[in-house]
């Protein structure tokens, strides 16, 4: 359904006829580590991530796993681990 809230406008899986399921009764804003991400978006209400409702527990564990602006990042993190792997591997 359509957001009535802080999306207003935006089709969003939270609305109801009852109004925004989410907790609390609509989305959190996003958080610092969001900008750059073509997912965050400006409001009127300020700015909110267009795939996430609560963007501070997409970054709880580690990178957002769904941002578009950490692809570098994350393959970095892939190679640090392989080349750590191989390291193990090479001292036994
Ligand atoms: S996709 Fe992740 S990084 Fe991008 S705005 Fe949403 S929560 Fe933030």
């Amino acid at each position: 359904m359509i957001c009535t809230t802080v999306r207003n406008g935006e089709d969003c899986v939270f609305m109801s006829k009852n109004g925004c399921s989410y907790k609390g009764g609509s989305c959190n804003a996003v958080v610092e580590t969001c900008t750059g991400c073509n997912r965050s978006k400006e409001y009127e209400t300020g700015w909110y991530c267009a795939a996430a409702p609560d963007p501070a527990l997409k970054w709880k564990n580690g990178n957002c796993n769904i941002a578009t602006h950490v692809t570098i990042t994350v393959k970095e993190e892939k190679a640090k681990h392989e080349n750590g792997n191989k390291k193990r591997i090479n001292e036994s």
